[in-house]
């Protein structure tokens, strides 16, 4: 999953992008509320945690010109402690979850998480889970039929990203859009090398060829 992170003190996000990275997002970093605008719109992120208070552009005004513009990536706000004010015109500009500095890495990565699941429609789940496997998030293992299966990293990044789009045709161009990020280099190849991968642990049927069009997550048992 691609994620843009804006956020313009340095140590701290040096901090995120590593945290984030282990947690398998391709992630662009941003310090600049005018590039954030332009950036966030323009390029496929799933995605969005944005600071507040920002050189540039305040944050608050990145969202508002990006709801405005009719972006509608989740987006977390990370506000400053005790400023409730921030946090109510954040949720108000469009913000789908905020979380207040200083926060535990953990927690992040368990906001996203469910961010994601509800941008898909999968909100009732606690864990994701897809046409009968169930993704572990934290650990990036899988389950099928009770049995636990690890993953790479690479792995774990492709199926979490099929299994958000059970069903649905993705191409290559797509896959590399969501997997990589913006400074990465992107070879099919590879790609096809990890999708392999996933069917000799999980089966040939988990994911399917579609000859010209790209890949389909079908599951197990479908
Ligand atoms: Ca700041």
């Amino acid at each position: 999953m691609r994620l843009l992170l804006v956020e313009d003190h340095v140590p701290l996000a040096d901090e995120l992008i590593a945290a984030l990275g282990r947690q398998g997002y391709a992630v662009d970093w941003l310090a600049d509320g005018r590039d954030a605008v332009y950036q966030g719109a323009t390029e496929p992120y799933d995605l969005i945690v944005l600071d507040l208070g920002l050189p540039g552009k305040p944050g608050l005004e990145v969202l508002r010109e990006w709801r405005a513009g009719g972006l509608a990536t989740p987006v977390l706000i990370l506000t400053a402690r005790g400023s409730w004010a921030e946090r109510i015109e954040g949720l108000k500009a469009g913000a789908d979850d905020y979380l207040t500095k200083p926060f535990h890495p953990e927690e992040l990565a368990l906001r996203l998480q469910a961010l994601a699941r509800r941008a898909h429609g999968l909100a009732n789940q606690p864990q994701l889970e897809a046409a009968g496997l169930q993704l572990d998030e934290g650990r990036q293992c899988v389950t099928r039929d009770g049995e636990q299966i690890e993953l790479t990293s690479a792995e774990f990044r492709l199926l979490r990203y099929f299994m958000l789009h059970p069903g649905q045709i993705l191409s290559k161009g797509q896959l590399a859009d969501h997997l990589y990020d913006g400074e990465s280099e992107r070879d099919s190849n590879v790609l096809e090398v990890h999708v392999n991968r996933l069917r000799g642990k999980l089966g040939r049927e988990v994911i399917e060829t579609r000859r010209g069009q790209g890949y389909r997550y079908a599951g197990v048992g479908a």
